[in-house]
């Protein structure tokens, strides 16, 4: 065979690949979606860990960092506000300036168009919310976002004002003491999110996985937790991972690419259905 027929065959087999995800997407009762650090990749944001990932670039965070802020929530908050550690101006830069990507995007429209319900994601960067997703369970929470720890009420970190003079800040509701929404290590994920998390997963006949090894608990369990009462599971990565096994349809590429070609076909077979 050719190079040129090698290519072609390829094509064709992701092609129908597409369309049987996109006929999973539009027969299903229920679609959650999932998604971790691969779908940001293209929008600028490395992963942390590995060459070039901002942990080897910028230095480990503290594994104790919520023990840390508990301890001495001033002291973790005057280190925020001057971050003279490196791994938090090298994420808070590099989150800054990124932007969401065409994977983000045709996910938002994949919500608009009824045929998302939910999207959990463990990224921490604000670009689901900055592409449109309503629907969104960030279980490691926003970096944009402050939480108070009493209440559980989010605040917009850009607009919550903090008197550097009287630390730590305090929830406007409750009194309680404010921290970044970001889950710190050491921190347990919000119960208010997890439940939500375990409500959408509990009712869902269809996963799609993007951008995610399926490696890290609790968010790891979810896909396993739909097939094992027999919904579907459709993973979208680079590379085959752990969660392949469990995959009706599996999707190897760009997330940007292959999302924005699935949304193309749900929009077709929506059309004609109309
Ligand atoms: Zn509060």
């Amino acid at each position: 065979m050719s190079q040129a027929e090698i290519q072609f065959q390829l094509d064709a087999a992701l092609a129908r690949e597409l369309d049987r995800a996109a006929e999973l997407l539009c027969g299903a009762r229920q679609v959650v979606v999932l998604t971790g650090a691969g779908l940001s990749v293209e929008s600028g944001i490395p992963p942390f860990r590995g060459p070039g990932g901002l942990w080897t670039k910028y230095g480990e965070p503290p594994l104790d960092g919520y023990q840390r802020f508990m301890r001495d929530p001033a002291e973790a908050w005057r280190k925020m506000l001057s971050p003279s550690e490196p791994w938090l101006r090298g994420l808070h830069e590099t989150l800054g300036a990124a932007r969401p990507n065409a994977g983000h995007r045709a996910l938002a429209e994949l919500e608009r168009v009824g045929r998302v319900h939910c999207l959990i994601t463990q990224n921490v960067d604000d670009l689901h919310r900055q592409a449109g997703s309503r629907a969104l369970l960030e279980i490691h929470g926003n970096y944009a976002l402050l939480r108070c720890l009493g209440c559980g009420a989010r605040f917009e970190r850009a607009g919550f004002a903090v008197d550097p003079e009287r630390l730590p800040p305090r929830c406007p509701n409750c009194g309680g003491i404010v921290k970044s929404d970001t889950v710190s290590f050491g921190e347990p994920i919000p119960e208010d999110v997890l439940a939500r998390c375990f409500e959408a997963v509990a009712g869902a006949d269809c996963m799609l996985v993007a951008g995610t090894s399926g490696t890290v608990y609790p968010a790891a369990g979810f896909p396993v937790e739909v097939a094992r009462s027999g919904g579907r599971v459709i993973e979208v990565n680079l590379e085959p991972s752990e969660l392949s096994a469990l995959a009706s349809v599996q999707l190897l590429g760009p997330g940007g690419a292959l999302l924005t070609g699935l949304l193309e076909r749900v929009r077709a077979r929506i059309a004609e259905a109309a």
